[in-house]
């Protein structure tokens, strides 16, 4: 895996969380967006080489929905980049990792993403990402 690119913070409202981050980082979202497939809101600030990705649901059954009704807003995952998502994933399933999907999805940020199981990580959801160029 290439760095941490990102840590995922489960909010009940983007607007207010976007202002504190803002406040916190001394820096502005520079990007919102819709994901449809995990009914979530997303909002991305920058801080040096690694991101904060602020998760608000959307409808009652997105998981940011259900995570926050368990254990409150705060942190929900940390997102690993890597050069070769499919690589990567079979080596984790080699590994004994549990992967939530057996194929990656497309996620926020165009970013090809898939979720390894917490309960095979000390309780820490983890992420991959690779970057696909942007398709408009
Ligand atoms: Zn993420």
């Amino acid at each position: 895996m290439e760095k941490i690119e990102h840590i995922g913070i489960a909010v009940n409202s983007i607007q207010s969380a976007g202002s504190i981050y803002e406040k916190l980082l001394n820096t502005t979202v520079y990007k919102t967006e819709k994901v449809a497939s995990e009914n979530v809101l997303t909002a991305f600030l920058q801080c040096g080489p690694n991101k904060i990705e602020l998760l608000e649901a959307t409808s009652d059954d997105s998981p940011i929905a259900k995570f926050i009704a368990k254990k409150g807003e705060g942190i929900h995952h940390i997102a690993f980049q890597v050069n070769d998502i499919h690589a990567e994933m079979q080596r984790l399933k080699n590994e004994g990792f549990v992967l939530l999907s057996e194929k990656p999805k497309m996620g926020a940020d165009n970013k090809l993403v898939c979720f390894v199981h917490p309960k095979g990580t000390n309780g820490v959801l983890v992420e991959l990402c690779e970057s696909v160029e942007e398709t408009n």
